[in-house]
């Protein structure tokens, strides 16, 4: 399904104009500023002719609504003008699945950033390799170098910048050139910045899809996700949308939408007060190292500011070498960062991690317990007095 954008070339809207308008059709709904939630499976063809011809704006609940429709577009106006048209699944994992099915054949070769999304890997290992599909990871570092691994049959690269546990950041720009001159696509999971701070389509990227359960939705009550392609790429993924019947609930759906409505403000926040967090952190005798790519010690950080016009709330700090009682106690002790995995919503988390057990191209040896954070919307003050209290505690234990 392809979704015409409204003309206004001379003056094109900021990101911020964009997202508060996109996707709004005021007259078809009736005068309300949002869509109605359109729960519905069967769409009823007036006349004989329009029901052979399959002639109709909608065609089958799963096929998309009014709803989606405002969704897609709305995501559309956000990726920019590369974007040929937007999928929607029912979770981060979900698109990452699809997206790879999409694109992949048996027989195939597939080069993965060794930072990539734990269950990104596991669906690579598991059923891609059931499906005749050999997986290569790859130092998120290793830029032009990439051309190396390549193999007469490799067909895509999937890339994540940055990692979501790690923070390593990879030039998408050096290996989207390899991966074009040798006809492999470069697939982004782009759910840490959000198109609104790295356009990935813009930058080579050929399907940048994203975890829409973090900050798309913002609120940490959906799970979602979102596929975007450009031209060469969205045929192939909407025949697999189609072919697996991916779609998702109309109520989340309408949340995802309603949670892009204020993305500019949440995110400009989580990356002001990330980052005076991060720098702070960096100030404290018990972290040994900020992993945050928008810091200027950070090594990923002249690739942050090339590529990204910002960075969210989610870094990871690595602390002193201490006993796992010690960080217990941290964990234990802090009472605004809440301990659970997803991120992206209004509240701040604190979860520890490890990635050695399942890096495969790059070692994990960071130096010390690592913690990863996600700031939200709370005080910048009251969180610092938290943490004061956590690590109070970490060095008592
Ligand atoms: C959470 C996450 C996903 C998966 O999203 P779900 O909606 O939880 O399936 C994929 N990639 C990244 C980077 C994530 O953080």
């Amino acid at each position: 399904m392809s979704f015409s954008r409204d003309d206004g070339r001379s003056n094109p809207p900021k990101v911020e104009t964009t997202l508060a308008t996109a996707g709004r059709d005021t007259k078809g709904q009736k005068g309300f500023v949002n869509p109605p939630v359109v729960h519905g499976s069967t769409v009823l063809y007036p006349t004989a002719e329009d029901l052979h011809a399959h002639r109709g704006e909608f065609q089958y609940g799963r096929h998309g609504t009014p709803t989606t429709r405002a969704l897609q577009e709305a995501l559309m106006a956000l990726e920019g003008p590369q974007c040929a048209g937007v999928g929607l699944a029912p979770s981060g994992l979900s698109a990452i699945a699809t997206t790879l099915l999409a694109v992949l054949n048996a027989g195939d070769h597939l080069l993965v950033c060794d930072n990539a999304y734990r269950p990104s890997r596991n669906f690579c290992n598991g059923l891609l390799a059931r499906y005749g599909v050999e997986t290569t990871y790859f130092d998120p570092l290793i830029g032009a170098g990439v051309a190396e691994l390549f193999k007469p049959n490799t067909k895509a690269v999937l890339v994540e910048a940055p990692g979501s546990q790690s923070f390593e950041m990879p030039d998408i720009p050096a290996i989207s050139a390899v991966a074009h001159a040798r006809g492999a696509l470069v697939i982004d999971d782009n759910t840490w910045a959000t198109p609104l701070y790295h356009r990935s389509l813009d930058q080579g990227v050929d399907i940048s899809m994203q975890a829409a359960t973090k900050y798309i939705g913002g609120h940490s009550d959906i799970m979602f996700g979102t596929i975007s392609a450009n031209a060469k790429a969205w045929p192939m993924v909407a025949e697999a949308i189609r072919l697996l019947g991916v779609c998702a609930g109309p109520d989340d759906v309408f949340l995802a939408l309603r949670g892009l409505r204020t993305l500019a403000v949440r995110l400009a926040q989580h990356y002001r007060s990330g980052l005076e967090m991060a720098r702070w952190l960096a100030t404290r005798p018990e972290v040994i190292r900020v992993l945050h790519p928008a810091l200027e010690s950070d090594p990923g950080h002249a690739i942050w500011k090339r590529d990204f016009t910002g960075a969210s709330g989610l870094f990871s700090i690595v602390l002193k070498p201490a006993p796992q009682k010690a960080v217990d106690a941290l964990l234990d002790a802090v009472k605004l960062y809440g301990m659970g995995y997803s991120w992206g919503g209004f509240e701040s988390l604190v979860i520890p991690f490890d990635c050695a057990p399942y890096r495969t191209a790059t070692k994990w040896a960071p130096g010390g317990p690592a913690l990863r954070l996600h700031i939200g919307l709370e005080n910048v003050e009251d969180l610092k007095a938290d943490l004061e209290r956590g690590f109070a505690a970490f060095n008592a234990a």
